[in-house]
């Protein structure tokens, strides 16, 4: 009894402190000194945690990143650092590593180990100074017919120059301004809505709500290319993705440069997505009547092989299963930088950040919505692999035994994600010159600076990671490690309390 409680306020102390407590433990052999240890990573990668304080404080670095990119008036220098060797050999043994991992769950086995392994070479390659993920995009393309191709807006288009900075004025007094925009886009109506919740449920349209927060990502890619052909510029964006009381995506954009209002909303108007995917409103298999699994899926009855993926695809006719457009609800405000204006926009860009789209639901009303949200996305497919495609007769991309369709694990079919699995920020390329890692670097440099210790660079050689086995001795109860990252914590703290305090007072000599 003594221990859940123990482990509760710790838990309680440690959100106090903004300290991670979901930490991952990992084993590190020191190449060094041959010491080995087991220690204490924060949740997560770098990129999205886990637990509310790492959400936290990645907000904080967040809001750096949206302010230092806003105005820039010097083009971005985004050649990245050749690769050290070091660097090298840190990405090849975590491609070994990944491949182990895929070979350890195509086996069905436990890759837990293996994954908390990965996380903390994520950990090591940022800090060696690389750029993202190791694993970038994944998977292929494939070569759409140009019958289905997307549609080019009608839109006015410009000659782009290669630039990502807007356009500048000069007052009459001489002054430079440099405006900005911010942007927020919304989803169409489903049906009418009163504090979160349908007017009439019966009517709503849940089918489209739930297509259209799939596939939300894909629309702001279309604007965003949409943007940059009427611009005429390599348009930068710093964008979150947020929940509406009605449980819809919509999203908040902060743009470099300017654009007329009016051609502003013309761009949002003009720009849509189609999904070229097999219909799936009409169930061919369900209840105890499921494809059965034989060397691929057939039917339970007939014993008929169903169509492969792309089978299906190569089947498609004229009409797209779904086309997602914003809704009219387009706002668009001007920003200068520097202007008090500009921070309250960023605050507000980040304001959600912490919270997940399903979170904070307000009485009965939208409980009952979130429920119906959550059943019409039970059963709609989510990408080519979801089992769900069973359920409309067509077999799942990369078809394996075991599907069964409403039983999808992927993020989008989960009530916190309410079908967007993308990311909730989303961050051109060359928006400031650092990734959020370096972000998170500079802070580091910082307090280290402020504590008078040089920020040495890690030395890539130096540390191997192990995940460590389920029941290993050097493990501490979960209490007693967040208790231990407290005190770390509350050190540091008190150590730049006192150098605060030392370079305040008037020097005496
Ligand atoms: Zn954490
Ligand atoms: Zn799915």
């Amino acid at each position: 009894m003594a221990q859940p409680l123990a482990r509760d306020v710790a838990e309680e102390i440690a959100k106090l402190h903004g300290v991670c407590i979901r930490p991952v433990a990992l084993r590190r052999l020191d190449m060094t000194t041959g010491k080995s240890e087991v220690v204490d990573v924060p949740c997560g990668s770098p990129l999205e945690s886990k637990c509310h304080p790492c959400a936290k404080r990645n907000r904080q670095l967040r809001m750096a990143q949206c302010r230092e990119g806003w105005h820039l008036d010097e083009e971005p220098i985004i050649t990245p650092d050749e690769a050290t060797d070091g660097q090298r050999r840190l990405v090849e043994f975590r491609a070994d590593m990944q491949a182990k991992r895929d070979a350890e769950e195509k086996a069905g086995g436990d890759t837990s180990d293996l994954d908390a392994v990965l996380t903390g070479l994520d950990i090591e390659i940022n800090e060696a100074g690389m750029r993202g993920y190791v694993l970038g995009r994944t998977g292929s393309k494939r070569v759409r017919s140009t019958k289905r191709r997307q549609d080019a807006p009608d839109l006015p288009k410009r000659k782009m120059a290669s630039t990502t900075l807007g356009r500048t004025f000069e007052a009459a007094d001489g002054r430079t301004y440099r405006p900005s925009l911010f942007v927020t886009l919304t989803l169409p109506s489903y049906g009418k809505v009163m504090n979160g919740a349908p007017v009439d449920p019966d009517t709503y349209d849940y089918v489209r709500a739930a297509r259209d927060a799939l596939h939300f990502s894909k629309l702001v890619d279309r604007f965003v290319q949409n943007l940059r052909r009427v611009a005429g510029y390599d348009v930068q964006y710093f964008a979150t993705v947020e929940p509406q009381k009605r449980l819809a995506p919509h999203l908040h954009m902060a743009v470099r440069g300017t654009l007329p209002r009016a051609e502003m909303k013309q761009i949002a108007a003009a720009t849509y997505h189609q999904v070229w995917w097999p219909q799936a409103d009409e169930a061919r298999f369900e209840g105890d009547r499921l494809p059965i699994w034989n060397d691929g899926y057939v039917d339970p009855d007939t014993g008929e092989v169903l169509p492969t993926w792309d089978e299906a695809l190569d089947q498609l006719g004229d009409e797209p299963m779904h086309v997602i457009r914003f809704g009219d609800q387009v706002d668009v405000k001007g920003v200068l930088a520097g202007s008090p204006d500009a921070d309250q926009c960023i605050r507000y860009l980040s304001k959600y950040l912490t919270k997940s789209l399903g979170e904070n639901l307000d009485g009965q009303a939208q409980r009952d919505h979130a429920a119906r949200f959550m059943d019409a996305l039970r059963y709609e497919p989510c990408s080519p692999t979801c089992p769900n495609w069973l359920r409309y007769g067509v077999q799942p991309k990369i078809a394996k035994p075991g599907m069964v369709p409403g039983c999808c694990r992927s993020k989008a079919h989960k009530p916190e994600h309410l079908g967007y699995a993308g990311r909730r920020v989303l961050v051109s390329r060359k928006w400031s010159n650092k990734t959020l890692a370096e972000h998170k670097q500079d802070r580091r440099t910082w307090v280290l600076e402020a504590l008078g210790q040089a920020d040495e660079p890690t030395d890539p050689h130096r540390y191997v990671w192990q995940p460590v086995r389920p029941g290993d001795p050097d493990v501490s109860p979960i209490g007693v490690r967040l208790l231990r990252s407290i005190a770390e914590r509350q050190r540091w703290r008190a150590h730049l309390r006192r150098l605060e305090e030392l370079s305040a007072t008037p020097q005496a000599a």
